[in-house]
């Protein structure tokens, strides 16, 4: 897909953050770009426009960005899922664990329902620990998973085999 290689190329990647040796994949210069963005939305539209896809699931901060325009492209509802304390209604979380210590994620009860059929969408996957946690939320509250989707993924972190076997669709890979 000749979008790709444009798509790759407006990612802006910064040394040194937020720390020493790490290289952050920036992908808001992304979105300073009509072609790149509105391409990016399009191939996940694409994809997902006869899958049957009841509910989104945008994970803090970066698939709030990208999840809500594709779900409103393909008749869906958005759920976020937020980190801990920002959600006001009751909610469903899940830790996971970090290089060093542990996170949370969370979601609010009834946000999905029984059998619905889901998308996760994260802007990138390193080691996979925070979509991992994402679709054990889904699962606990009886949704389906039927795919992860990111724009990004450091393959050499192998972060999908953390995912236990679910699709992960990706649009560029920075190894
Ligand atoms: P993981 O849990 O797979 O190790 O990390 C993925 C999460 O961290 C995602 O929510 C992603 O937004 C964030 N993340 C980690 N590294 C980067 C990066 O280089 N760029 C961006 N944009 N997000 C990152």
């Amino acid at each position: 897909d000749s979008r790709l290689t444009h798509i790759k190329d407006s990612i802006r990647s910064i040394p040194d953050f937020p720390k020493a040796g790490i290289i952050f994949r920036d992908v808001t210069t992304l979105l300073l770009d009509h072609k790149a963005f509105k391409d990016t939305i399009d191939i996940f539209v694409e994809r997902y426009k006869d899958m049957k896809i009841d509910v989104v699931v945008g994970i803090e901060a970066r698939g709030f960005i990208f999840g809500p325009p594709i779900a409103l492209a393909i008749g869906a509802k958005f759920v976020p899922q937020r980190k801990p304390r920002k959600l006001p209604g009751p909610v469903v979380s899940q830790e996971y664990s970090l290089e060093y210590g542990t996170d949370k994620i969370e979601m609010h009860v009834g946000a999905v329902q029984p059998g619905e059929r889901c998308l996760v969408v994260d802007d990138l996957i390193a080691t996979g620990g925070t979509l991992a946690a994402g679709i054990q939320l889904i699962e606990r509250v009886g949704g389906e998973v039927v795919e992860c989707a990111c724009l990004i993924e450091l393959s050499d972190l192998k972060g999908r085999d953390k995912l236990k076997g679910k699709p992960i669709f990706i649009l560029v890979d920075f190894e």
